[in-house]
């Protein structure tokens, strides 16, 4: 029993996430889901993007969060068209969440959407948005053990941000274990961007594979 609702509801997402998918082609819009826990840096990264990028790509952004709107202001302030959901608990977004929250994004004038998934490394993981690829995020506090621990979004991602690595000299991170983990047993040869959104360290890197992401098209993600 559990099975089959469990089954009927990835079912009906993946409805919906063909219907975002459509939507984004018709429109010309790249979008990228940033999956990842609370606190890992997000929401900065999306900043990063927004200040590096202006002058070159028009973007909008989704955010997802269980409660408030605080991560939405954040980008507002950025001047960034932007769309709050909010899940009241829920642990993930789903594509017809995304679908509903494209009717309030000026898509015709885009080219790329980040959308921010509730911090979490396990179910957002399940749930297809449509997005043309996915950002994993991981900051250098949480542990090298991520990839091992979480295998499926670090599989499943077109890239892997390392975030926070100024923290690096204060935290027992072991950065070979980390990178052998992941490239090694989980994705060969996926990129790994090292951040430091803080210090600024990487975010030139970041910025510029999103620029190539836009303007390569979407099909250039490896999958
Ligand atoms: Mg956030
Ligand atoms: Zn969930």
């Amino acid at each position: 029993m559990e099975v089959r609702v469990v089954h009927k509801v990835l079912k009906a997402n993946e409805e919906f996430a063909q219907m975002v998918r459509e939507r984004l082609g018709e429109a010309g819009v790249v979008a990228l889901n940033l999956i990842g826990a609370p606190g890992s840096g997000k929401t900065s990264l999306i900043e990063a993007a927004l200040r590096g990028l202006k002058e070159r790509l028009r973007l909008g952004v989704i955010e997802g969060d269980p409660e408030t709107t605080r991560d939405a202001e954040r980008i507002a302030h950025l001047q960034a068209p932007v769309v709050q959901i909010n899940t009241a608990g829920g642990c993930h977004l789903d594509a017809h969440l995304v679908y509903r929250a494209l009717e309030a994004l000026p898509l015709a004038s885009l080219d790329l959407l980040l959308i921010e998934n509730v911090g979490n490394l396990v179910c957002p993981v399940e749930f297809d948005l449509g997005e043309s690829g996915r950002v994993a995020v991981v900051s250098v506090p949480e542990g090298h053990d991520k990839p091992a621990k979480y295998p499926k979004l670090f599989r499943t991602a077109q890239v892997v941000v390392l975030n926070k690595v100024d923290l690096m000299p204060f935290v027992d991170f072991d950065e070979g274990q980390f990178r052998s983990d992941l490239a090694r047993l989980l994705n060969p040869g996926v990129p790994l961007l090292k951040v430091s959104c803080r210090t600024g360290e990487g975010v030139g890197e970041w910025v510029r594979w999103l620029q190539e992401v836009v303007e390569r098209g979407p099909s250039s993600l490896r999958r």
